[in-house]
């Protein structure tokens, strides 16, 4: 069986090319995903291969799945190298002149537990090429005050900075644990096999050898075997493939993936404990994978400012003295004391602790986020799609009318449609079924379905004694014509051995505060505001229409919502789209920001999703929005605070009007400044 490893300190895609040759070479069938930081293996020796990774790349290996989280172990770091930082201030007054050597013992040994994942991290891009990041900047600040004997400042800068990532950590920490909790709040339920018919009981009460159903849409709860059925699974959160992976009888199917078409029957063959434990860990290492695909902004910035300072240094290091033909170990000092003081410890901590306040901000909020480039993101969205069923609606429909067409009774009619749809996860199935337990049919009324199929954004399709049967909307019906359906209402067509036998209307809700979200989101001045449904475009024009919105389109297939998100994102639209169901998923993953809800939501959407709305409610959307560019506007006002008091310190400096002590003190009070300006999120 294929397992998934969390890998850690491979950051080189020759490195990792090499390490999965090295491992094929050994028999083993390997492959090394580095966005997520996995390897996904088919039985080998992890202790083995943890021995060829660390051979190839020094310092990397398979992650243990200790019980110290990475933000726990790097706290206590940082709390060592505090005591050691203070130690070394109290000492250093005395050691200073004296005992020199003593003095830069102690600095360097908190410097280098303070900054080790920095120097590493600036060691290695440098290895690689990469200049002219955030790490560089540091590590050439801190080594130039090391040079001038300015110890305290070097140290100071790697704490600094260490804080604000651990409080972004944690803050992101907390919004995925919220994450967990919602998805494995609805997954803890198996659909059980009992002699009495199908039962909803606790997963945890489940042992091997049991047998339960899987419908489409829902994620296996347990590991186990299929017993019967034919579906597509989604693997992307075991092997990091999105493609769908065909399995039928015998398939050995594992917790945690997703059912995506077919209806399976599945025995058993692990408890909850063992199948959840795994799910657990895969899903907070996606979610962390997904932190890469955008660059973030101190990265982005140090690209651009790291140059700027390096080159100024050199020329202030080279030129001056050049031409007054002077002293170039004084000129070498100044350029030392300008890289010390580019680098203000302001300027580190503000960007991690403007997203810890942000993130913080929206979990309390009910928006879950999943990594804090996405707060970025939905900074610059100009443009948000909706679904419609379940995220701009209730997703609960009532029933206005149901009719038997070509001698089928209604009630027949009913029967058959509850039978079919007790197999789907779908609102209207939902709706149906309960409609057909509301006029007195039982769950042991129903009739035998077999090879039960289920067509996202289009309809159920299954055989019911003997007779091929359909129901969805009008694309079950390709080659007859009818009316279409009134307005505000939807029809479900059914069809039996391909004669249209019943319509059923049905109704659904908008959201309480649907317009209030839209109007909210229109103050925001977005370019534009839209809805992709699945439902008919009738149907859909008389929402949009309601609602306001700028455009929208109806009757889509999943691949047509795909196609038109991604016409719009050719045309430089930055998109956030908002979903909840199994449909959606592609188009989560596409748009610049996916946005699930949380408690209705698929867990194919939950999943995918970039941020989880853990209410439901869509005027979230534009609190996110709104929180997203307070951040940002907070992070930047922080950055030209810190840039803009080093200038003036730099200037006032060359001429002699403030000495380096200055700045430095100036530097704190500005870090000061920029926390509590941070703070300012949690209150707007
Ligand atoms: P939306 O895109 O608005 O969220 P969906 O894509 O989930 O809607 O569904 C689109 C349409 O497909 C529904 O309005 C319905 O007509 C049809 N449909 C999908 N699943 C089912 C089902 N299980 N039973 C009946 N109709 C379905
Ligand atoms: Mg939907």
């Amino acid at each position: 069986m294929k397992t998934r490893h969390r890998i850690k300190g491979l950051d080189c895609p020759v490195c990792a090319a090499k390490i999965e040759d090295r491992i094929k070479k050994m028999g083993y069938n390997a492959r090394i995903d580095l966005p997520s930081q996995s390897l996904i293996i088919e039985d080998g020796d992890i202790e083995e291969i943890n021995r060829i990774i660390s051979s190839v790349e020094p310092g990397a290996g398979i992650a243990e799945n200790s019980n110290v989280s990475p933000v726990g172990r790097k706290l206590k770091i940082l709390l060592l190298s505090c005591i050691v930082y203070i130690f070394a201030l109290i000492t250093g007054r005395y050691l200073h002149g004296s005992y020199e050597p003593l003095e830069y013992g102690i600095y360097i040994l908190a410097y280098i537990l303070a900054g080790n994942g920095v120097l590493l991290k600036a060691g290695k891009n440098i290895l690689h090429g990469k200049f002219f990041d955030e790490n560089f900047l540091m590590t050439l600040a801190t080594v130039g005050a090391f040079l001038i004997h300015e110890l305290p400042e070097a140290v100071a800068v790697m704490l600094f900075y260490n804080a604000g990532e651990i409080l972004e950590g944690m803050a992101l920490a907390r919004s995925r644990k919220s994450i967990s909790s919602l998805v494995n709040l609805k997954a803890e339920t198996v659909n059980k096999i009992a002699p009495e018919g199908i039962v909803t009981v606790p997963a945890s009460s489940m042992t091997v050898g049991e047998r339960f159903i899987v419908k489409s849409g829902e994620r296996i709860p347990l590991d186990g075997s299929i017993v019967s059925g034919e579906t597509w699974l989604d693997l992307s959160l075991l092997t990091g493939e999105s493609k769908p992976v065909k399995a039928g009888e015998g398939y050995r199917v594992v917790a945690g993936t997703i059912n995506s078409t077919g209806l399976i029957e599945v025995e058993a063959t692990a408890i909850l404990e063992r199948s959840y434990t795994s799910r657990m860990l895969q899903m907070v290492e996606e979610a962390s994978s997904r932190k890469s695909r955008t660059e973030r902004f101190i990265t982005k910035f140090s690209r651009i400012y790291t140059p700027i300072v390096v080159l100024i240094a050199v020329f202030l290091a080279t030129v001056p003295p050049f031409f007054t033909g002077g002293n170039y170990s004084e000129w070498l000092h100044r350029a030392l004391i300008l890289l010390v003081i580019s680098c203000p410890c302001a300027l580190v901590i503000s960007v991690p602790l403007g997203y810890f306040a942000g993130i913080g901000k929206a979990s309390r909020t009910g928006v879950l986020i999943k990594g804090s480039n996405y707060l970025e993101v939905l900074a610059g969205i100009d443009t948000v799609l909706f679904d419609k069923t379940g995220t701009l609606t209730e997703g609960k429909f009532g029933i206005s009318e149901i009719s038997g067409h070509n001698g089928m009774a209604q009630a027949e009619a009913i029967l058959i449609a509850a039978s079919v749809e007790s197999n789907s996860n779908h609102p209207i199935a939902r709706s149906i079924v309960d409609y057909a337990f509301s006029i007195g049919f039982k769950k042991e009324d129903f009739l035998a379905v077999r090879n039960y199929r289920e067509i996202p954004g289009e309809g159920v399709y299954a055989i019911v004694e003997g007779n091929e049967v359909a129901l969805g909307n009008e694309r079950i019906l390709r080659g007859l014509s009818l009316s279409s359906s009134p307005k505000g209402r939807s029809k479900i067509y059914l069809t039996v051995g391909g004669k249209l036998s019943g319509t059923i209307d049905i109704s659904d809700k908008l959201k309480e505060d649907s317009k209030k979200a839209i109007e909210s989101l229109r103050g925001q001045g977005l370019a534009s505001i839209a809805m992709l449904t699945g439902d008919s475009p009738d149907v859909a024009a008389a929402i949009s229409s309601e609602l306001g919105l700028d455009w929208y389109q109806g009757g889509l297939s999943p691949e047509g919502k795909l196609e038109i998100l991604e016409k719009s994102s050719s045309a430089g639209c930055k998109i956030a789209f908002v979903g909840d169901g199994i449909n959606d998923a592609p188009v989560i993953v596409r748009s610049d920001v996916g946005i699930a809800m949380g408690r209705a939501g698929s867990d194919a959407a939950i999943e995918t999703a970039d941020i989880v709305i853990s209410d439901d409610s869509p005027l979230q959307v534009s609190r996110a929005i709104a929180i997203a560019r307070r951040t940002r506007s907070i992070v930047f006002q922080n950055i030209s605070l810190a840039i803009g008091t080093k200038a003036l310190f730099i200037i006032l400096g060359a001429f002699g009007l403030v000495n380096m002590w200055g700045a430095v003190f100036a530097d704190v009070g500005v870090a000061l400044i920029a926390v509590l300006n941070s703070l300012r999120i949690f209150h707007g």
